[in-house]
């Protein structure tokens, strides 16, 4: 089988790139982006505990259209705030708290699979006190490597899910017996999947500038790509890849390429380049009313006159 050739940009395209993306930066400011983004939820909270929890609910449900699963996002924070905010939420969680999450839907999401995250926050929390010491502490034991870090806090979180699931009705003794729907809200790196909300929460919880929060203590130089069909069309276009699928490979090959922008922060530009697909208006192809007045326009493959 042909592999895809690797992609490696020239200084030339990296001198080109960086201030276009500089550019991209400053066209929109992140309180406009925000509005769009599921961001928004965790940036609300000021103490670092909430904004953990809050954080984890509004990035694995943050697929799909924005306006479709913001309600749902808000809703469950509802809930969390009408008894003292997500941390206090979660600490307290019981069948009564299971019960106002059940009617709650979105997508293939069902009600059970948000009882049963929070019911597994529970556990983690009252084992290590937060989500952000498990993977702090599996990336010392992973030799500083991001991939490892994030299946040990995946698997921890797994662990505990299927160890409250009987609480609530699911009596599951293999992770293969819990719903889909919680299946997939906690996909594993190991599966070799581009897991793009999970480093979404990465993102948002490593890294320190703005908008991010910044409160797990890796290096942002560790972080990949949050690689979605958006994120990929537009690396394709702005020749930090040719590869087709959506693998964790894929997104690691772009973070890479990205890395020749800044190696101590290679996802600056995530945030930014997310809104160019997610409400810039970009249809990755040359449309001159959008494209004219775009700040990649220069180095797009697409986008020139
Ligand atoms: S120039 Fe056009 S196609 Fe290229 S990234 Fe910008 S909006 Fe998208």
């Amino acid at each position: 089988m042909a592999t895809t050739p690797r992609t490696v940009l020239s200084a030339q395209r990296v001198s080109r790139l960086r201030p276009a993306f500089e550019a991209l930066l400053d066209q929109r400011a992140d309180a406009e982006r925000l509005q769009h983004d599921p961001l928004r939820v965790p940036t609300r909270y000021a103490d670092p505990a909430d904004q953990e929890i809050a954080a984890v609910f509004a990035a694995l449900l943050g697929y799909g259209r924005v306006s479709a699963f913001l309600p749902v996002i808000e809703a469950i924070m509802a809930q969390a705030d009408a008894v003292g905010g997500p941390r206090a939420f979660i600490e307290g969680f019981d069948t009564d708290d299971a019960a106002g999450l059940l009617p709650m839907r979105y997508r293939w999401n069902n009600g059970i699979d948000f009882v049963l995250l929070a019911a597994g926050l529970r556990r983690v929390i009252a084992a290590h006190d937060r989500l952000g010491a498990v993977i702090e502490g599996a990336w010392r034991k992973s030799h500083r490597s991001i991939r490892p870090a994030l299946s040990a806090m995946v698997a921890t979180l797994r662990a505990a899910v299927l160890a409250a699931a009987p609480e609530h009705g699911v009596p599951a003794a293999e992770f293969s017996d819990l719903p889909r729907g919680t299946r997939t809200l906690l996909s594993s790196p190991d599966s070799g999947s581009a897991c793009k909300r999970w480093n979404m929460l990465l993102r948002w919880m490593i890294r320190t500038e703005s908008p991010d929060l910044g409160i797990w203590t890796l290096p942002a130089s560790s972080l990949v790509l949050p690689l979605d069909t958006h994120t990929h069309k537009l690396a394709w276009l702005l020749g930090l890849t040719r590869r087709s699928d959506g693998s964790w490979k894929t997104a690691q090959e772009i973070t890479r390429n990205l890395a020749r922008l800044d190696p101590t922060d290679p996802i600056k530009y995530d945030f930014a380049l997310a809104h160019l697909g997610i409400s810039g208006g970009c249809r990755k192809e040359r449309i001159p009313s959008i494209c004219d007045a775009c700040a990649m326009v220069s180095v797009c493959q697409v986008g020139a006159p």
